[in-house]
This record gives structure tokens, sequence and C-alpha cells, in this order.
């Protein structure tokens, strides 16, 4: 009798080879497949069903000045012109005088919900005298984090229902996003509620929504320095700040301003292999805290300056999880320069703030599809199969058309290589 031997547990070569037999792949794509598993021993330690390497193209953005250090960006994205707006974004604020940061607190929030609960304050105040216990509890079942100066911190309990309560644990997590750290740490705490104060758990969990981690970068740019195809800085700066205000009241356009912003903060995060999701699930939840969905800048004037703000949670880190472990990750984390995690967020945040200043600059002069369209024109050229020398010859050619399609350019490059063979 032959054993089935499931997909995770067949060595990396056969599990093509099952793809293969299904039918959901080609000799052909099996071997593009090959080409694209870089390392495929350490994929299998990263994920599960491991079969390639899925590559995105990484780009660099030089004009980073953050707290008066000269920084090199690596970016990761597929989206075309982040990386060329960041950079002009990034550049403005530099000859200004940079980006100023500031980090009151970095710590993460773990959750231990407590259910079927018949006195609600009772149980709180129970809670509330035995605050230095859990966090005693909590820096036990990490000891190494404490020994580096990192643990818990404090001790908050909510309310949620009549019969639901959050035991919310503040933790130091020093250098790393510390999702595992206090995971672990809250699984502890909950034991204890449940064993020793007779409380049901329902979960014991890391919150993303991390408001004691958060960073905020600002920057002052004179109106000389917005000066832009004919049009006055003055004029940009108080239409930026009209989108601002605009980001400020509107959740439709929020949510594109905050995207906006995302692209550039997205793109480092991925760069040094940090848990992005973690990062946009906070950062827009952080953007409705009052109520209602907002931009997460604001643009102001002060003088004759255009004054950026951003504000917004920062649970990364500069060690953990894949981060040194990918070899692209590692190899950026020292291009960058990155010592430490309140150094990466404030950075990450001036990303931020450096790409929403060039999207709204070019929304309120020339519109965003001017920048937007010369490299979609080069995408759209490579996807109708241009390739080498025909790519830039198809670009230009595409730039006269008035609606430049998928059928306009299979056009255009068959015109073109019939040209070439004549
Ligand atoms: P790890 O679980 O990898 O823990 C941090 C590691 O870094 C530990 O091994 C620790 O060593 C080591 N370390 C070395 N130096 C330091 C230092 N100065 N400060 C702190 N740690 C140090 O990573 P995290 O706990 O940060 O978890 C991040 C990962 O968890 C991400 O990949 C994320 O995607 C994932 N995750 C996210 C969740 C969420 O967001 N809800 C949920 C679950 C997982 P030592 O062991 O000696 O302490």
């Amino acid at each position: 009798m032959t054993k089935f031997i499931k997909f995770y547990q067949k060595k990396w070569h056969y599990r093509l080879i099952t793809l293969l037999n299904d039918d959901l792949i080609s000799d052909d794509e099996k071997t593009e497949i090959e080409t694209h598993a870089l390392n495929h021993e350490l994929g299998d330690q990263i994920t599960e069903n491991y079969i390639a390497d899925f590559t995105l193209p990484e780009g660099i953005a030089f004009n980073y000045l953050v707290d008066g250090k000269k920084m090199t960006v690596p970016m990761v994205t597929e989206e075309p012109s982040v990386i060329a707006a960041n950079n002009n974004g990034a550049k403005i604020i530099a000859t200004a005088g940079g980006f100023t940061t500031k980090i009151e607190s970095r710590l993460m929030i773990g959750q231990v919900i407590l259910e079927n609960i018949d006195d609600a304050d009772n149980v709180i105040n129970q809670i509330n005298e035995h605050q230095l216990d859990l966090i005693k509890i909590a820096n036990t079942a990490r000891p190494s984090l404490v020994k580096r100066g990192g643990g818990a911190r404090w001790v908050r309990v909510r309310k949620l229902a009549a019969d639901l309560i959050s035991v919310d644990l503040a933790i130091d997590v020093q250098e790393a996003m510390g999702a595992n750290s206090v995971n672990t740490m809250m699984e502890a705490v909950g034991e204890t509620l449940q064993t020793q104060f007779k409380q049901d758990v329902l979960m014991s969990i890391l919150s993303n929504y991390a408001t004691d981690s958060l960073v905020e970068s600002s920057c002052s740019i004179p109106f000389t320095l917005l000066d832009s195809a004919g049009i006055s800085g003055e004029h940009i700066a108080k239409k930026i700040v009209s989108a601002s205000r605009l980001a400020q009241l509107d959740p439709y356009r929020a949510v594109t301003h905050n995207k906006g912003i995302m692209n550039g903060i997205d793109a480092v995060l991925i760069a040094l292999g940090n848990d992005w999701r973690a990062v946009e699930a906070g950062a827009h939840a952080y953007a409705s805290k009052d109520g209602q969905y907002r931009g997460l800048t604001k643009w102001s004037i002060v003088s004759d300056n255009l004054v950026g703000i951003i504000k917004l949670p920062m649970p990364i880190g500069v060690v953990g999880g894949s981060i040194d472990i990918v070899p692209m990750v590692k190899i950026n984390k020292k291009m960058m320069g990155i010592k430490s995690a309140k150094e990466l967020a404030s950075l990450v945040a001036s990303v931020g703030l450096a790409q929403n200043l060039a999207a709204l600059k070019a929304l309120v002069s020339e519109g965003i599809q001017k920048g937007h369209m010369g490299l979609q024109l080069k995408s759209l050229a490579v996807k109708v199969g241009a390739v080498d020398e025909e790519v830039a010859q198809l670009t230009e050619l595409l730039k006269n058309e008035n609606r430049p399609d998928t059928e306009v350019a299979t056009k255009k490059l068959n015109e073109l290589r019939k040209k070439g063979d004549n």
C-alpha cells in the first residue's frame, strides 16, 4: 500500500510535479517556476507549501533627510510612479531642511478577552488589584525580552459589554514588532485569569491597533520650493491645504488620500521585511479614531511655508520575523543604515508624508495622470510584448495617441516590427 503524502510533506521538486500532474501548470510553466525558486530550502523555512519566490521590483529613493540624517530608502512596489513621486516629495522636503519626527512611546498592546462575566465591576476591581501580578506573569513568559530591557509596563481593564471585558497589557517589545512575544505573554496571562481568577477566556492576542506606538513626522516647506510648471509655490501650497481639508471632511477622498500615503509606507515595509498588513490595519483604524475616516496627514500654511504633519501607529521592528532571514531584507537594512525600530518608524512615517506631498502637489497642479502616464505606457508596451529597444520606441509612439489602450498598443507594435523588417 502506498502511503499518501500531503502536499506540505512533499519535497519542493515533487510539489511542482504534483501541480504538473494535476494539469495546474504546463512543462514550460514548471521550468519558469523553478527559475523563480531562488532558495527553496529557505522558502520552505519561511512559509508553508512553498513553490517559488514571487518577485516584485525594488527601487531606491535617495533624497531622505530625517532628523538631520541622510538616508537611502529601498522601496518594493509593483506600481509605476510611486518611487519617482516619492523621490520628488522627499527632495523638496530635504531641500527645505528635512523631516522632524517624534515618538512618545513604543509599546504594543496585548488583550485577554474575558466573557460570560456576571459582575463586571467586581471582576475589574479584582484584576486592578492584581495588576502587578499580571505584569510579573507576562514577564516570566518572555524572560529574554525582559533581559533586553523590555517587558510588560502597565495593565488596563476595559468593559466592552456587561458580560465582556478586555484586559489590556502594554508591552515594551524593544527592537522587534513583537507579535509573537506579545501573544506568548498574553497566553500566559490568559491562563492565569482562567485558572486562578476562574474567568472564561475567549482569546489572548496582540492588538494591531498600536495606539501606544504612535509616530509623528513633520516638515516645513518655503513656498518658493513648490513653484512648478509656471504656477506659483504659494498657489500650490494653498491648494494642497484645501486638498488636506477635503481629506478631513470626505471619507471618499480620505481613503484615496491614505492609499497614496500607504503606497510609500508599504513599499518600505516590504523592503524591510516588516508586516505591512499590521501597519495598514492600524493606520486605517487610527484614521477613523474620532468616528469618521479622515486623512492621515494635515497640511497648513505658517508664514510663507507649507507645513505638513503625519501621525499614525507604527508597529514595526528591525529584528524578528523574517527580517534577519531574507537575504534582500538584510541588504536593504544595511543599505539604509537603520539601527533601531524607532529610527525605522520615524523614516517610514516620513516616507508617507513625502508620498502625500508628491501626490497632492501633482493633483492640484498638472493632475496625477501626466506623471503617471509615461510609466503606464511603458507597462502597456511590455504587456503587449515589446522587448528591448521596442519598449522605448512603442512608449514614445503611444504618447501621441489619444486613447492608448491594449488594442492600439498591439497595432502600433506590429507596425513598428513591420517597419523594422523593411
Ligand atoms: P519574533 O517572534 O521573531 O521575535 C523577536 C525575535 O527577535 C526573537 O527571536 C528575539 O530573540 C529576537 N531579538 C533579537 N534582538 C532583539 C531585540 N533587541 N529586541 C527584541 N527582540 C530581539 O518576532 P516578533 O515577535 O516581532 O513577531 C513578528 C512576526 O510575527 C511578524 O513576522 C508578523 O508577521 C508575525 N505575526 C503578526 C501577527 C499580528 O500582527 N497580529 C500575529 C502573529 C504573528 P529572543 O527569542 O531571544 O527573545
